[in-house]
């Protein structure tokens, strides 16, 4: 692990200007976790002493966004790129879930770093003083612990996302759990329920978009959030799901087959049921119940070209490609089936090889001109063609599609 920190420009700019008129401030939070791992930071937050309306007047409002100015937070514009910066404060707890109940602005950093949630996340950091670590941040980071600043039971007491986000950090750095954080994120995940289901969302799917969460999904806490589930009488299903989450891919984008896998005993209307009662996207609930639909596919090796092509007449390329990854994950012993099946549609795919009606060189319109009439008739021929080409009989040309068509109504 490093020692000190690299601090990025354009933050040393504002921080010198904070200075400059008198108001202490400094990096906090993920920045300099992230920096302290050796890993590149997708954001420079700050915090000062300076009161929201005296950032504005001193980066001139022009520059400013009003992110959050009750809590204290203004995000500047520096160069392009946005530096969201909040007031030291204290905060009460969150009986909504959603917003402290009040906060109240503090003159010193560490007051401000003592409201903060893991040590690791509780550090701060200014060109000369170097890293303010009053909980024994880089220590936990050195020994791969997420810890609670003080007393978890009251901090899970204040806001129990913080449960959930105990388990996000844990698993997106492969960390240990303190012991009695540990203990009372246990005791204390019912309380879950008094937090917006947005915010649980949000915090679910970072922790399902982790590298290996599987070990990170404890079931209490999964029990809370998604009682749907049943995991409680469900232990060994619940268990399956988190083998195969950990050997699909990470990341938000095939994050639809993470969820399928975790949420395949609900069936498609349950999926749908429950992830829109989380509040999330139509996108994700469509992606992630097209898959739960479609996963008892079994593949047929003797045929696989021909299977791929049906496949993609009915599912969008990327669809597929999750769907198998999921299949071979549910099904180890046929992962190969799946994968060589997975190649197949992707050969097919760079080829732009036929797989619907549209693709066909042929359409409605060019076989009414040679005088078919239009209704269901037409659409059934053109499926009829779609078939000959998809199973090589026809090429997919006009002309060979033209006589083709001419027999089949002769016929
Ligand atoms: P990421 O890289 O995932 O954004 P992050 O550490 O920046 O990680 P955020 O959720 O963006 O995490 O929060 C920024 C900082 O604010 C955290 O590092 C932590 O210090 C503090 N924080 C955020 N949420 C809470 C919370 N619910 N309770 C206490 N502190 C919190
Ligand atoms: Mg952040």
């Amino acid at each position: 692990m490093k020692e000190t920190i690299q601090i990025e420009p354009g933050a040393v700019r504002l921080l010198k200007k904070l200075n400059a008129a008198g108001y202490p401030a400094y990096v906090v939070g993920g920045c300099v976790r992230d920096s302290l791992l050796g890993l590149v930071p997708h954001d420079w937050d700050l915090c000062t002493a300076a009161r929201p309306e005296q950032v504005m007047e001193l980066f001139g409002e022009e520059n400013c966004i009003p992110t959050g100015l009750q809590h204290g937070t203004v995000t500047i514009k520096e160069n392009g790129t946005l530096y969201e910066t909040t007031t030291f404060r204290t905060e009460g707890s969150y009986t909504d879930g959603r917003h402290p109940d009040r906060v109240e602005f503090v003159p010193d950093v560490r007051e401000d770093l003592a409201r903060r949630d893991f040590t690791i996340n509780a550090m701060a950091c200014h060109p000369e003083e170097g890293i303010i670590d009053p909980f024994g941040g880089r220590e936990d980071l050195k020994r791969g612990i997420v810890r609670a600043v003080g007393q978890p039971h009251e901090r899970f007491e204040e806001d129990a996302l913080r449960i959930l986000r105990l388990y996000r950090f844990a698993a997106r750095f492969g960390f240990a759990i303190d012991p009695a954080t540990g203990q009372a994120a246990r005791e204390l995940c019912g309380h879950l329920d008094c937090v917006s289901l947005e915010r649980i969302e949000d915090e679910l799917s970072r922790l399902l978009a982790a590298p290996k969460p599987g070990r990170w999904m404890e079931p209490a806490v999964f029990a809370a959030v998604l009682p749907e589930l049943e995991i409680n009488e469900e232990t060994q299903r619940f268990e399956k799901s988190c083998e195969v989450i950990d050997a699909l891919p990470a990341g938000m984008e095939d994050l639809p087959a993470r969820l399928a896998a975790l949420l395949a005993p609900l069936r498609e209307k349950g999926v749908r049921k429950a992830l829109r009662r989380l509040r999330c996207s139509n996108a994700k609930i469509e992606k992630t119940a097209v898959l739960v639909r479609e996963m008892g596919l079994a593949p047929e090796p003797e045929n696989l070209p021909l299977q791929a092509r049906l496949l993609l007449g009915r599912l969008e390329p990327d669809t597929l490609r999750r769907l198998l990854l999921l299949c071979g994950a549910e099904h180890p012993e046929q992962a190969e089936a799946f994968d060589a099946l997975e190649k197949a549609a992707e050969r097919l795919t760079k080829e732009h090889a036929c797989c619907r009606v549209k693709d066909l060189a042929i359409n409605g319109r060019d076989l009414m001109e040679m005088g078919a009439a239009p209704g269901p008739g037409l659409r059934r021929m053109l499926e009829a063609l779609l078939e000959e080409v998809i199973t090589g009989q026809l090429p997919n040309e006009r002309e060979a599609l033209r006589r083709a068509a001419a027999q089949f109504s002769a016929s």
